[in-house]
């Protein structure tokens, strides 16, 4: 057992507290791994919020991180102590209708079909003054150390910097294949992206790389604009600038509507925004903001052609494969994400990372 520091959420709608927790070794096919950097992502805050279902406290949150492998369980063959990893909220069995399907990233193993607060032996590896903690989709980044089943697990290279690479294990590879992957962006088309957050600007930067000749930012936050135009965004706005709605201007800014939208922020008015910003013909909208309610929409919006898809984690990456190529493509300078890091904080400041993420900072 490793005793070491972690952020427990014990209940909904408190801040996180720092905490001494007991790790149990990992068991057959398990990994155990020494958390060194990781990023916070809006859903870790939906959690606290209580807007994300199943999740169960006291829990260690946390999903973007990157680390060393500690030590093994009998049977685990893919890893070993020392490797670099990045663990995988959404795991890829290999073995599921989803795993085998190309096209598919959604591994059923995911949280959403069967929840994720226990590792599938429905125990926990983690206590604190002689409390169980949940697990939080299985990788728990808000401790020192994690268990995480094997194939929740991407070995990368052994030179990627893990306080950069982390943003793999979520904001990144989410936004970057909404717009590769889920989108398909074709070259010298026009996008527009709402929410310009470490996933709106990930999808900026997919947007770009798929050689998209326009691409409209779109955020109430205009500090966001100066990083969005170093990563690609052409043009900027702020809907709180206009008397009309967003989707008129866009409209009018492009002729016909953009020929791909992405929604980055999970409120209902820009799910819909962003629904009709996008061709009524050819358009195509792509979800990627989590949200809790139900919307409704003018059916007619979609009768003329328009389609609209949701993502999980980019779409079609298979994440215990992909993600190590990604990484390695990083490596090759093929893009640069680095540039999404605003603040570097040491863990005991967990809370103000929060703070900062509220503030818009
Ligand atoms: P973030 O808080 O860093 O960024 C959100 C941005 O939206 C901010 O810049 C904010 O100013 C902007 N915004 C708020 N209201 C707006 C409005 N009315 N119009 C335009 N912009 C507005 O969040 P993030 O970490 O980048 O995450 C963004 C969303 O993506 C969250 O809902 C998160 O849960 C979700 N997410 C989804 C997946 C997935 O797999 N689908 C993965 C990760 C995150
Ligand atoms: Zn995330």
């Amino acid at each position: 057992v490793i005793r070491c520091r972690a952020a427990v959420a014990w209940a909904p709608n408190e801040p996180l507290s720092v905490e001494e927790v007991e790790v149990a070794p990992p068991k057959a096919g398990e990994v155990r791994i020494k958390i060194v950097a990781t990023g916070i992502c809006h859903s870790d805050d939906h959690v606290l919020k209580g807007s994300l279902p199943n999740v169960e406290f006291p829990v260690i949150l946390g999903h973007e991180g990157a680390g060393i492998v500690e030590s093994t369980g009998e049977g685990v063959t893919s890893v070993k102590p020392g490797d670099k990893v990045i663990p995988l909220c959404l795991p890829q069995c290999g073995e599921c209708s989803f795993c085998q399907n190309p096209e598919s990233n959604y591994c059923q193993k995911f949280h959403f079909s069967e929840p994720q607060n226990l590792l599938p032996d429905k125990t926990s590896r983690f206590s604190c003054k002689g409390k169980q903690i949940h697990h939080f989709v299985w990788v728990s980044t808000f401790a020192e150390y994690t268990v995480v089943p094997e194939y929740a697990v991407a070995k990368i290279d052994p030179a990627a910097p893990l306080d950069k690479v982390c943003l793999f294990g979520c904001g990144f590879s989410t936004g970057y294949g909404a717009a590769i992957n889920t989108a398909k962006v074709k070259p010298g088309s026009t996008c527009a992206v709402f929410g310009l957050g470490g996933v709106g600007l990930s999808v900026v930067m997919g947007c770009k790389a798929a050689g998209a000749s326009r691409i409209i930012a779109v955020d109430i936050n205009k500090d966001k604009f100066a990083k969005a135009k170093q990563l690609g965004a052409t043009d900027c706005i702020n809907p709180q600038d206009f008397k009309k709605p967003v989707q008129e201007v866009l409209t009018e800014m492009t002729g016909q509507g953009v020929d791909y939208s992405f929604e980055v922020v999970g409120h209902a008015d820009t799910m819909i925004a962003a629904l009709a910003s996008c061709n009524m013909s050819t358009g195509v909208c792509v979800m990627v903001g989590v949200m809790d309610s139900e919307i409704s929409i003018d059916p007619t919006l979609l009768l003329t052609g328009r389609t609209w898809k949701g993502t999980m984690f980019g779409g079609s990456w298979k994440m215990r494969e992909d993600i190590p190529k990604l990484v390695s493509s990083y490596l090759e300078k093929k893009f640069n994400p680095d540039l999404l890091i605003t603040h570097t904080l040491p863990f005991a400041k967990v809370n103000e990372g929060f703070d900062l993420l509220h503030a818009g900072k």
